[in-house]
């Protein structure tokens, strides 16, 4: 087997790990990635916080219109009691009733706002948190099929990782340098097959002389234009 061969051989043994590495990098970013998850959780830890505001708010206008209606109570039994004669204090209470029931009334009109506020408040509160629930059950199920994944390109990992070992070893010190310094020159295509007289890297047509010496040369023939090294096997 030829030099060039073997570092063919390694080149497809390389360009194997750099898409495995690819391949755990990309799932790796995936798993790390909980944007959605938290902004799910933010948004029903504030409307869960709306809530409780708008709850506030409600049993004090409850609390209110009550205190309206109690006093309105005793004022009636007052008024039509029969207890309280004196015509002038007869009519101030009337007076009195008629501006307590027309406060109440505004007290009510805002209590009823604030019930329909409560009740879109946990309307969407409850959106939220079967959406949260969703992505939180759609996440695991993801997590476990991407860590499977992962353990298995790991696994093909190390069984590269061995295979390039041995085949590394069958080339000298020096043509593995010209082919590391290529790779990271080349965007890690550090071979290229020569195909009808042209690099397939380049592609542009090599001289005769080129494609023959690629073909017989014991050493490395690199290509005169993009330096990579010619495979014409
Ligand atoms: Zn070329």
């Amino acid at each position: 087997m030829t030099v060039v061969q073997q570092l063919y051989d390694l080149l497809a043994v390389d360009v194997e790990i750099d898409k495995h590495k690819q391949s755990i990098a990309s799932i790796d970013e995936t798993l790390a990635d909980n944007r959605l998850l938290l902004g799910t959780q933010r948004a029903v830890e504030e409307t869960q916080a709306t809530l409780r505001e708008q709850e506030t708010v409600r049993k004090d206008l409850e609390l209110i219109v009550e205190s309206y209606q109690d006093k309105g109570k005793q004022l009636e039994t007052k008024l039509y009691g029969g207890t309280v004669r004196n015509p002038r204090e007869l009519r101030d209470m009337q007076v009195e009733l008629n501006l307590l029931q027309e406060h109440q009334k505004q007290q009510e009109e805002s209590l009823l706002l604030s019930l329909e506020g409560v009740e879109d408040t946990e309307r969407r509160l409850g959106n939220l948190q079967s959406a949260l629930e969703e992505i939180q059950t759609a996440r695991q199920k993801q997590q476990e099929q991407l860590l499977g994944e992962k353990t298995n390109l790991e696994k093909d990992s190390g069984v590269l990782n061995e295979k390039r070992q041995g085949l590394s070893s069958l080339v000298s010190p020096e043509h593995l340098r010209l082919y590391d310094s290529l790779r990271s020159i080349r965007q890690g295509q550090a071979v290229a097959k020569v195909d009808r007289g042209m690099c397939q890297g380049c592609r542009i047509s090599l001289p005769t002389k080129i494609v023959q010496s690629a073909r017989t040369s014991e050493k490395p023939v690199q290509c005169p234009s993009c330096s990579r090294i010619l495979y014409a096997g």
